[in-house]
């Protein structure tokens, strides 16, 4: 195969990765999403009437109801990548002496990781339930903004708590509902909001951890071939050097699954790690990812003092559940229970 074939696949899965996890990390309107609704519009007349209704059943039974799929898509991928470098990269980095230890952080990240996985797909997110609602409306006062006293889910047929909301994947109403994650096939809410993050943090460890020493083994295999000082003789007899594309392409020949997967981990720990950052900073300023959507727009005269006059302006209520830096944190990680109610 040459190397523009090769290079061609690698760009189609690398693209067909990013449009996936776009389209299914539990974002409702993403660019694809758009998109795939158009191209849908565009190709649905020329389809016949049994595949249009076959691919929106499966579309909206992989979507829009609680399955497992993307759990065994997240072990596929994550094993898949544990079995390339096991067999292929291990091997190369302790020819070249790359100690035991620091070889074995990344099964010791693997097994960290799984343990916060398991707890976000099995611990329950804080269902609001017929037994638990009374003392899960004294959790958060309502803000008057986003969440008003009174008012009742019409599925559930329970008064909403302050700051919780009514999940259609999984048919229920969460307390301090966050947002629905494919990945672990549950809601994100206040009970498992410290899992998800420590979840998120240790697959961003273990893709960095395994990108390093993979980049680090690239570069020894490169640094040995001696291609950094090579030089070729071009169609007008002349001696060139042979610069990076060079190398890359040796690289790609060479070492095709190993490229193709520290490109794989490279995107991934960048997209995570923006996303980890993203739920940190919302861990900080108290907030759900299902607030922070409801609130853009909302403008904070306070830092904004520029704003136009008929933007909603309000720091206190925008932040309204914010309680300083470390009581938001321990609120995360220790998350108030709700008040039982005394029998005599
Ligand atoms: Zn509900
Ligand atoms: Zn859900």
């Amino acid at each position: 195969m040459d190397f523009l074939t090769l290079f061609a696949i690698y760009v189609v899965v690398v693209l067909i990765c990013i449009v996936l996890v776009c389209k299914y990390s539990g974002q409702q309107q993403t660019p694809f999403n758009a998109l795939l609704n158009n191209i849908g519009k565009v190709v649905g007349p020329f389809t016949p009437k049994w595949l249009q209704t076959f691919s929106q059943r499966t579309l909206h039974k992989l979507f829009h109801q609680r399955n497992n799929m993307f759990i065994y898509l997240h072990v596929l991928l994550e094993g898949a990548v544990y079995a390339e470098f096991t067999y292929e990269v291990f091997g190369f980095c302790r020819e070249m002496d790359t100690t035991l230890s620091s070889l074995s952080v990344p099964y010791v990240l693997l097994a960290i990781k799984t343990f916060f996985f398991y707890l976000c797909i099995k611990r329950d997110p804080g269902t609001v339930t017929k037994k638990k609602v009374s003392g899960q409306l004294h959790i958060y006062p309502y803000d008057g903004r986003l969440f008003q006293p009174g008012v009742s889910c019409p599925t559930c047929q329970l008064v909403k708590p302050a700051r919780s909301k009514h999940c259609r994947v999984c048919n229920r109403c969460v307390q301090r509902f966050d947002h629905h994650c494919v990945w672990v096939n549950n809601c994100i809410g206040a009970q498992n909001t410290r899992y998800f993050l420590l979840y998120l943090f240790s697959v961003c460890a273990m893709a960095g951890d395994i990108a390093l020493l993979t980049g680090d083994m690239l570069l020894h295999a490169v640094l040995r071939s001696g291609l950094l000082t090579a030089s070729y003789i071009d169609d007008y007899g002349q001696q060139q050097p042979a610069g990076p594309l060079f190398v890359v392409q040796h690289l790609f020949l060479t070492f095709p699954r190993i490229v193709f997967m520290l490109g794989f981990l490279i995107f991934v720990f960048f997209l995570l790690a923006g996303y980890a950052l993203f739920h940190s900073y919302l861990a900080l300023v108290n907030q759900t990812a299902n607030e922070w959507y409801k609130s853009r727009g909302y403008v904070c005269q306070h830092c904004h003092p520029t704003a136009p006059a008929d933007l909603p302006t309000d720091h206190t209520k925008r932040y309204y559940y914010s309680r300083g830096l470390l009581p938001n944190l321990g609120e995360i990680f220790f998350p108030p229970l709700p008040v039982q109610k005394k029998h005599n």
